[in-house]
């Protein structure tokens, strides 16, 4: 019978992402209330090393596929590893990140063992021994709630980074790490050549503080105002869907529908309008700031602070506030 709860997380680079801390957590937290084990499956190259520190988010056994292979995630390489991983291990709830590669990943898994997944969960729940899933549906006007059909094995979600506490049980706590041998597919198509980082920048779906700009800032090298704020702030650039089809700035940094979805502590808009297309992938920020001129800019009624202004005046004085409470700190 299918039993306890399984973490997928994600190694890159040589470390866990921090999203990865957070699924376990709350993975932790639903095997508590089913009474029940918590369990990893991570892939990587070098991961067994470091695969026992997720004993101090509460994962008891961690199922390490350790191979150069894995070094780059590859769909086609990574979903049948954890499949046929899952079909051995048989838990009743599969939780991975709602990241770029996790939502792919998980979909991927989720088809080949014929599971229900929801995806870019906000909120989970045990309710008489099963999950309950929230998130937000259509561009986040509203939030359903899923649950399982009986029959449906595992019961599978994704979360959304960022929302869910990341939570140290015991720093001292190892987890148990078996390395299940593996072969991996020889018939794949495809192969990583390169990753091209942005160096030293933030990932923008990990960041903590995100300061965007749209068509408001006029022209591509006003950008320079946003990435001074943000390197002062330690955070990440962000843009709308105008901005990025203007060519002013890349397609990863995209925030909205057809873009990333953040969640930050502290989103500040500058020049951007609050297109229903932009709230959805901003709109459940712990602090939402809004420059705008327009002061019936629809962004303001989604925003915890705005300031109406116009931001070539503002975002410089703010950003010489913060540089003195910075020295004076
Ligand atoms: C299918 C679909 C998917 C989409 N996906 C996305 C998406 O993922 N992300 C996204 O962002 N959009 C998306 N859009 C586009 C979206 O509808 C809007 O067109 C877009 O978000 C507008 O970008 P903006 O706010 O930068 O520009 P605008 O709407 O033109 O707003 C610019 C704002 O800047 C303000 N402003 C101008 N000058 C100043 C100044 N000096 N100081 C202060 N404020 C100033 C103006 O008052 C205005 O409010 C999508 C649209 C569709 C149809």
């Amino acid at each position: 019978m299918a039993q306890g709860v399984c973490v997928i997380t994600e190694f890159r680079d040589g470390a866990f992402r921090r999203v990865s801390f957070e699924v376990a957590s709350e993975g932790k937290r639903l095997a508590d209330a089913l009474g029940e084990p918590l369990t990893a499956i991570t892939l990587g190259d070098g991961v067994a090393a470091a695969a026992a520190d997720l004993g101090q988010y509460g994962v008891e056994k961690v199922f390490a596929v350790d191979q150069p292979g894995l070094q780059d995630y590859l769909a086609e390489t990574y979903a049948p590893v954890v499949a046929g991983l899952l079909q051995t291990l048989q838990p009743k709830v599969v939780l991975s990140a709602a990241s770029v590669d996790g939502k792919d990943l998980s979909a991927r898994v989720a088809a080949r063992l014929g599971a229900g997944l929801a995806q870019d969960c906000t909120e989970l729940q045990v309710e008489g021994g099963a999950l309950k899933a929230k998130r937000p549906v259509y561009a986040g006007k509203a939030l359903a709630w899923y649950e399982w059909a009986d029959e449906s094995w595992p019961q599978m979600a994704s979360c959304r980074p960022n929302v869910m506490a990341c939570l140290i049980i015991d720093s001292s706590k190892k987890a148990v790490v078996e390395t299940p041998a593996v072969a991996l597919s020889a018939a794949a198509k495809t192969r990583v050549v390169g990753v091209e980082a942005a160096a030293g920048k933030v990932d923008l779906a990990e960041a903590q503080v995100i300061i965007s700009g749209g068509r408001g800032l006029k022209a591509p090298e006003n950008f320079a105002l946003l990435e001074e704020l943000a390197q002062l702030l330690g955070g990440a650039v962000g843009a709308s869907r105008a901005a990025v089809d203007a060519g002013w700035r890349p397609h990863a940094e995209q925030v909205g529908q057809t873009g990333k979805v953040v969640n930050p502590n502290l989103y500040m808009a500058c020049g951007i309008s609050g297109a229903i297309q932009h709230l959805a992938g901003m709109g459940s920020s712990k602090f939402i700031v809004a420059v705008n001129k327009d002061p019936e800019a629809p962004i303001f009624s989604k925003a915890d602070y705005g300031v109406v202004a116009d931001l070539f005046q503002f975002v410089p004085a703010f950003i010489e506030e913060v540089k003195k409470l910075k020295a004076a700190c």
